[in-house]
């Protein structure tokens, strides 16, 4: 597979044309940003753990049925992936209050669901990744009603098998974002990243923080809560 020219620059990756059209390489970078790109900041390794676990999950998450974009592991930091035009979405879904909901609302971090929330932000920087809701999308012509029911059952359906998998670890899964995009046939396929800086993910004993939080909040031991979560996620894979 013949890695061409760069395709895009963006926060946290790389990604970059190859010789079939339907295939892309993306480079997981060590950068880190918080708050729309305001806070900027190096974490040592990350990439590397980023890549790889986000790999695992994806082909965990394959075989309990949910399409990825996921195609093969190239290198430490490298990774061919299917090809897609990204739903201008970010999904998130919730199990426990935190972050930008508690404050939202007004509720305590850590304040448990009965079930799960899903929302959605509108992929845009310039306007801050405002959040949105599925008829607003639909207006937007971002995606289609069919589209965004599948989204939503892929998306529910990620956070149950993410759950029970960071739950043998002893890891609570508190919150996530995924992105959604669309092969050239149309299919609608998991796609970007899981990792520590897209979840939420806390120490099931202990409530420590295993995730980009540590870098947000300038927590300290970012590095090793990175390497903390990958660990336990390589024992019970
Ligand atoms: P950002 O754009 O938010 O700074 P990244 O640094 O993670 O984020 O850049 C990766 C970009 O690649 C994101 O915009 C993401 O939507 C996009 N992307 C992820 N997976 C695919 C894919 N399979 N095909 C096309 N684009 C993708
Ligand atoms: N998230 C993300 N990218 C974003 C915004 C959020 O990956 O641009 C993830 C974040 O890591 C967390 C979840 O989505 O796991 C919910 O984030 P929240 O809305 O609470 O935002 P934050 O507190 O990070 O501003």
């Amino acid at each position: 597979m013949e890695k061409k020219e760069q395709l895009y620059e963006g926060k946290a990756k790389k990604v970059f044309l190859t010789d079939d059209p339907e295939l892309l390489i993306v480079d997981y970078k060590d950068d880190a940003t918080a708050f729309n790109g305001l806070k900027k900041g190096t974490i040592v390794g990350k990439g590397v753990i980023n890549n790889k676990m986000s790999n695992l999950l994806m082909q965990r998450l394959e075989k309990a049925g949910i399409p990825t974009h996921f195609v093969r592991e190239l290198s430490d930091r490298e990774t061919l992936v299917k090809k897609v035009s990204i739903v201008p979405l970010e999904v998130i879904i919730r199990n426990i209050a935190a972050g930008s909901f508690s404050k939202r609302y007004g509720v305590e971090e850590g304040k448990v669901f009965a079930c799960p929330t899903i929302e959605f932000s509108y992929k845009n920087d310039d306007l801050g990744d405002p959040l949105i809701n599925s008829y607003h999308a639909a207006a937007l012509e971002l995606a289609t009603e069919e589209e965004i029911e599948t989204i939503k059952k892929y998306a529910f359906g990620i956070n149950e098998q993410l759950k029970a998998f960071w739950s043998e670890c002893g890891v609570t899964l508190v919150d996530f974002k995924v992105e959604f995009g669309r092969l050239s046939d149309g299919t609608i396929v998991l796609a970007d990243e899981i990792s520590p800086d897209t979840c939420r993910l806390w120490d099931s004993e202990t409530g420590m923080k295993l995730d980009k939080d540590r870098f947000r909040r300038d927590l300290g031991n970012v590095e090793d809560a990175y390497t903390e979560v990958m660990n336990r996620l390589m024992q019970h894979i």
